[in-house]
This record gives C-alpha cells, sequence and structure tokens, in this order.
C-alpha cells in the first residue's frame, strides 16, 4: 500500500483510539510498516485525535533512526522496533491505555482469553507482562518473552500492545479486548467472582472448527 495511504489510515485509527476513551491526550502510539525498512510511528507528546498525515513520523525499522517527519517520535519507539524485528508478519502495532484492562492488571488479576470463545480464537493468549518503566528500555525487555508468539499483551500498570496486519487490525483486537474485559467484570459484578472457562474439551473443539474454516 502507497505510503500516503498509510498515513491516511494510521491517523484515522488514531482518532478512533481517543474518541473510544481507550487513549487520553498524547497517550498511547500507533505505527505501521512501510516497505521492508521502514515504519511510521506517531510523534511525541501530540493529541492522538487531532494528528494529521504529515505529522507521523518516518523511520528505519533497524535503527529507529528519524528518516522524515518534524518533531521526535514517540517515547516507545523501541516497543515498536522489537516487535518489527522479531515478527515478520506483522505490519502494525497499537500501544495503548484502555482503562478496563489496565484496571485488570492493578487488581492482579490475569485476562484468561478461555472465558469467551471469540476472543480465543481470534487473539488466543493475552499474557500480562510485568512492570517496567515507561518510556525506558526496561519496556522492550518486558514485552520481549511474549512477542513471538501473542497477538496481544497487557502491560501491568500501564496498557496494552495489540499487533496486526494492518492498524485496523490492531485497533480492533484492541477493541475486541476491552469490551470482552468489560463483560468479565459485570459478571464479577454478578457473581462476585470471575467466569470459569471453557473446558479444554471445549477448547479443543474451537481449534478444530477454526482449522476447518481456515482450510475450507
Ligand atoms: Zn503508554
Amino acid at each position: 500500500m502507497h505510503e500516503t495511504r498509510k498515513r491516511e489510515e494510521l491517523v484515522r485509527v488514531c482518532r478512533h483510539l481517543q474518541d473510544r476513551g481507550l487513549v487520553a491526550a498524547s497517550d498511547g502510539n500507533v505505527s505501521c510498516r512501510v516497505g521492508s525498512d521502514r515504519m511510521l510511528i506517531t510523534p511525541s507528546g501530540r493529541r492522538k485525535g487531532g494528528l494529521e498525515p504529515l505529522d507521523l513520523i518516518l523511520c528505519d525499522v533497524n535503527e529507529g533512526t528519524i528518516v522524515a517527519g518534524r518533531g521526535g517520535a514517540s517515547s516507545e519507539i523501541r516497543m515498536h522496533l522489537l516487535v518489527y524485528q522479531q515478527r515478520v508478519d506483522v505490519q502494525a502495532v497499537v500501544h495503548a491505555h484502555p482503562p478496563l484492562l489496565t484496571a485488570l492488571t492493578l487488581a492482579g488479576i490475569p485476562f484468561a482469553a478461555e472465558i469467551l470463545p471469540e476472543v480465543w480464537l481470534s487473539i488466543g493468549q493475552v499474557p500480562t507482562a510485568p512492570y517496567a518503566t515507561p518510556g525506558t528500555q526496561q519496556l522492550p525487555a518486558a514485552i520481549s518473552p511474549f512477542i513471538k508468539s501473542c497477538q496481544a499483551i497487557l502491560m501491568e500498570r500501564h496498557g496494552s500492545l495489540t499487533l496486526g496486519s494492518s492498524p485496523e487490525q490492531a485497533c480492533m483486537r484492541l477493541e475486541k479486548l476491552e469490551h470482552a474485559a468489560h463483560t468479565l467484570f459485570y459478571c464479577h459484578l454478578l457473581q462476585g467472582k470471575m467466569p470459569r472457562p471453557l473446558s479444554e474439551r471445549d477448547l479443543a473443539r474451537l481449534d478444530e472448527a477454526h482449522r476447518k474454516a481456515s482450510s475450507a
């Protein structure tokens, strides 16, 4: 896809994140690959909902050096670089501060993807990385063990990281998880505890149905 279209898609996703309350003010950062060795990323300190396509920063995906764009790249650029370096299949990364998912990490409650079939099928395991100081090398180090095998990671006391084949897909994965977190929260209110996960048998049936659907 042409760089101009990618800039437009990234900005659309940023507005959506702000409109849905998944980030506040200048929080969060979004990036996508451009060709084999470049990426676009949101600039530092700017309100996500107010970004224009030309505000995005074009960087080298290996070194993180700025190729084009005014101002600095996001302070979490190292986290994005690490994902692209470890996962050639990933085209876009969304880091946000979704309130309920983040609250789960504060309460010390792991996100159990095995509870809701749609989440299990479309995203799979969602681990929580231990707390790390935002904006430092500690953060990519904390998420590093999970990148190769997951499409979504929660970061303790901080927020979420979702990966995708496009900014739109990474954003939809985040929306789906935050929506699921609401469902789990309501269940907890109703019965005073978290719902039980699907059985091993039901999960195996889901995986089998998914395998058949994708090979049909
Ligand atoms: Zn953050």
